[in-house]
């Protein structure tokens, strides 16, 4: 075989060399990322890094491994607030009682990420700061209207869902900071909730994914939420359906309504997986079956 072609294949199958750190604390970890202004990635779960090295998207100089940072792995429950360790596993809130009892709708969601392996290694930290826009995360943050805390040389900060998922791969975290904490203000006892998503297979990123959070008084729908991944650049929150609902309740009327909205305000992208239209006419269907199921309420 020629050198050329030895060359060619070794680029599509390893990562471009790196230098590798496992600090011992968060400290030293975000003082290693000052050391490589911009050019360094933290590494989570590496369900996503390693995979976007390997094929070479991604060819940081250097890699600051948090496994070995301690403090950033577990779920507290502490009134009307959930905090989330930016380095927990996806696994641990799947199976977390905490979160079967304050947030329902997570647990749910995080079932439809990956595969068991995947979620053993993968981290909610890992999952929000990465940003793709077809995973169920991102969207769960949105309509469950939470924030992360962010923490690099200059202190912490927390932003606000909202204000985080800038474009696809992007967020609002700069590339000298780390998620450190996922913060959700518990879910309503008496909240209906749920999620639908179409993919092609079970474990697989969303074509279209829908999350809604309905709290009801007799018939008037007090507060509504209703988010989408897979179906722009970035999760959204679909605040004009949710008017809808908030306005003339929870009937079937107005369930097609907020459906037929949902579907207006997506900008979707055009890819392998499905037209403009499709993705539309997946979000109008996901976002009417997540309302009904909400709206029948589910006691936790
Ligand atoms: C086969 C397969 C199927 C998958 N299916 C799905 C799916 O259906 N839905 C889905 O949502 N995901 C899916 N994933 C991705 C998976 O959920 C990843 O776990 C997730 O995207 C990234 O989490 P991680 O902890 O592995 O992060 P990593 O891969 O380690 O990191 C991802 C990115 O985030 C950055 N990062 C990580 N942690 C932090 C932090 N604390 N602060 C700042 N930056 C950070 C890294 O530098 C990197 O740029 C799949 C992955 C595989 C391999």
């Amino acid at each position: 075989m020629r050198a050329g072609s030895t060359a060619t294949w070794g680029r599509g199958l390893k990562p471009a060399r790196f230098a590798y750190h496992a600090p011992n604390s968060l400290a030293e970890a975000l003082s290693l990322l000052a050391r490589y202004a911009g050019e360094a990635r933290v590494l989570a779960g590496g369900q996503s890094l390693i995979p976007m090295m390997n094929f070479r998207i991604a060819t940081p100089s250097a890699i600051i491994d948090l496994n070995c940072v301690p403090d950033l792995d577990y779920i507290r429950h502490e009134i009307d607030i959930v905090r989330i360790g930016g380095m927990t596993r996806q696994r641990k809130i799947e199976f977390s009682g905490v979160i079967a009892e304050t947030l329902p709708l997570l647990r749910d969601a995080i079932k439809l990420v990956g595969h068991l392996p995947t979620r053993s290694r993968g981290t909610i930290g890992g999952s929000l700061a990465h940003a793709d826009p077809a995973a169920e995360l991102p969207m769960i943050l949105q309509v469950l209207e939470g924030e992360v805390v962010a923490r690099g040389a200059a202190g912490e900060r927390v932003i606000k869902a909202g204000e985080f998922f800038r474009s696809p791969l992007t967020t609002a975290l700069t590339p000298e900071e780390i998620l450190i904490e996922v913060r959700f203000p518990v879910m309503p006892g008496n909240a209906g909730y749920a999620v639908e998503e179409f993919a092609r297979r079970h474990g697989d990123f969303a074509i279209c994914a829908v999350a809604a959070v309905l709290v009801r008084e007799g018939e008037r729908c007090v507060k509504a939420r209703l988010a989408t991944g897979g179906t722009g650049p970035v999760p959204l929150r679909l605040k004009a359906a949710e008017g809808v609902l908030e306005r003339k309740g929870l009937g079937g009327a107005s369930i097609e309504e907020a459906a037929e909205m949902a579907a207006r305000t997506v900008e979707p992208m055009r890819d392998q997986n499905g037209s403009v239209e499709y993705r539309r006419h997946l979000t109008r269907v996901l976002t009417g079956r997540a309302l009904r199921r909400a709206a029948e309420g589910r006691p936790r």
